[in-house]
């Protein structure tokens, strides 16, 4: 079985979600993951601010107005009244389970029900066209077999069980279409995994099915070797490693969500990058081979903290990192980078959520100084022979740019440096221009 997950611009209009039927419907075994329509997601996050800020009357306009996009999108999809009128209905149940919101109390535990809407609306629209179209498939709800435990990790032995039986109810069938992005928690509620999560969603299902590949369709003629948002000239990646793939998502390559590598490398499952306006493009092949030498791409990642500890007494210490780690651990707060010197330590994290219990914490082993608004530029590529002197030419092409830490030697495929974000798009530049375009 294959699993083929088309992100939001994929089901993004009716002529993209016609599209989408000729490029799903042969005889392969399949399994399709789907997004919500580009922008939904976006919108009730939206919705759920006005909510937070009892403002009832802009969410009802929100609400009312995204409703009327998807009477345009039915009215342009399906042929046949009957098949109009059922769409119809089901839109409106969603948008009325939304706007029903707007006469409670609202909490945390709601805001992420209303999160699920957009895959929810958008599996049932694919699944009603394909009807219509008389191609047999199967539509099976995620909410009724993903699900995370109480670490937000995917409980895999569940999702096993429970996504297999959803199948075997069904023998003989082919065609299978769940939601991305969307799941229960360990308490049955409804939860996701977190913004871009449907790449997730698709290499969770093909590790636990032994999926031959996983497919990720996207909107652009797959991975490339610079954040293509921020950088001019930059080109495909044919080939990637799975550490490679995993590092750059990590790091901030958005065509990736941050952990969707690591199901499928556990299981040495293909994945494969595509584009759905242009589905001829071969696009990027991730495998567990190392292709070419050299640097191969860099990315980056917003919202880094900096967090320094300065201490003359105790710092370096048999003993100290350990504590200063368990302090983390109890936050459930990762650490991306780190660097010391005899007096301090410095290191990143990207989740805000304890920031000020960590640093009350901390302060008992000397002076904290935090800093928000920081990017982490990450070149990923085959560091192993530094003979070559990529490390040079990296910080030579930086020398514009004040940097902030550097992080060498973790692996061989990654150099990562601190910058602050308002020297983003000019570091990214600056790195193509003379890494690959031999400045
Ligand atoms: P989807 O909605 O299909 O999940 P995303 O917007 O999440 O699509 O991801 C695709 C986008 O990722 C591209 O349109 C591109 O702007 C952005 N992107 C960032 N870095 C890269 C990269 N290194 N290679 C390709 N695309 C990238
Ligand atoms: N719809 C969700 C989002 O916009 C998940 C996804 O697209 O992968 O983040
Ligand atoms: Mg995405």
């Amino acid at each position: 079985m294959k699993i083929l997950k088309f992100g939001g611009t994929s089901v993004g209009t009716s002529d993209r979600f016609k599209a989408l039927v000729n490029l799903v419907a042969d005889e392969e075994s399949k399994l399709v993951v789907l997004s919500a329509m580009a922008g939904m997601t976006d919108t009730l996050v939206e919705i759920i601010e006005f909510l937070y800020q009892n403002k009832k009357k802009n969410a009802t306009g929100v609400i009312n107005a995204s409703k009327k996009k998807y009477y345009r999108i039915i009215d342009e999809l399906y042929v046949s009244d009957e098949w109009k009128k059922k769409a119809t209905e089901m839109v409106d149940s969603h948008f009325a389970y939304i706007m029903s919101f707007t006469f409670k109390i609202f909490t945390k535990l709601q805001e992420k029900a209303i999160l699920a809407q957009g895959e929810l609306i958008s599996t049932a629209l694919f699944h009603y066209l394909l009807n219509e179209q008389k191609i047999d498939s199967v539509l099976i709800s995620a909410l009724n077999f993903m699900r995370i435990d109480k670490d937000g990790e995917p409980d895999y032995f569940y999702i096993r069980e429970n996504l297999e039986r959803e199948l075997e109810k069904v023998k003989g069938a082919k065609f299978f279409i769940t939601q991305g992005y969307i799941c229960r928690n360990v308490y049955g509620e409804v939860d996701n995994l977190k913004r871009g999560g449907s790449d997730y969603t698709a290499s969770i299902i093909g590790s636990v099915v032994n999926a031959e590949e996983v497919q990720i369709w996207t909107d652009i003629n797959g991975f490339r070797n610079n954040d293509p948002r921020y950088v001019d000239n930059t080109r495909v990646i044919h080939e990637l490693s799975f550490d490679e793939a995993a590092e750059l998502a990590y790091f901030g390559a958005k065509i990736l969500h941050p952990t969707s590598i690591f199901p499928c490398k556990e299981k040495n499952i293909p994945v494969r990058l595509k584009n759905t306006l242009n589905p001829d493009d071969p696009g990027t092949l991730i495998t567990d081979k190392y292709s070419e030498q050299g640097i191969k791409a860099i990315a980056a990642k917003d919202g880094i903290i900096v967090i320094k500890i300065k201490s003359t007494r105790m710092l370096l210490a048999y003993g100290f990192l350990k504590r200063v780690f368990e302090i983390f651990e109890i936050y459930k707060t990762s650490i991306d980078m780190i660097t010391t010197s005899e007096v301090a330590v410095s290191l990143t994290v990207d989740n805000p959520m304890y920031l000020k219990e960590i640093e009350n914490e901390l302060r008992k082993f000397g002076i904290v100084e935090i800093e928000k608004g920081q990017s982490i530029i990450c070149v990923v590529g085959d560091f192993f022979a530094e003979r070559k002197g990529y490390t040079l030419r990296i910080l030579n092409a930086l020398k514009e740019i004040p940097i902030r830490m550097i992080s060498y030697g973790g692996s061989w495929y990654n150099i990562s440096v601190l910058i602050n974000t308002k020297h983003k798009k000019q570091a990214l530049q600056t790195l193509n221009d003379h890494l690959f375009n031999c400045k």
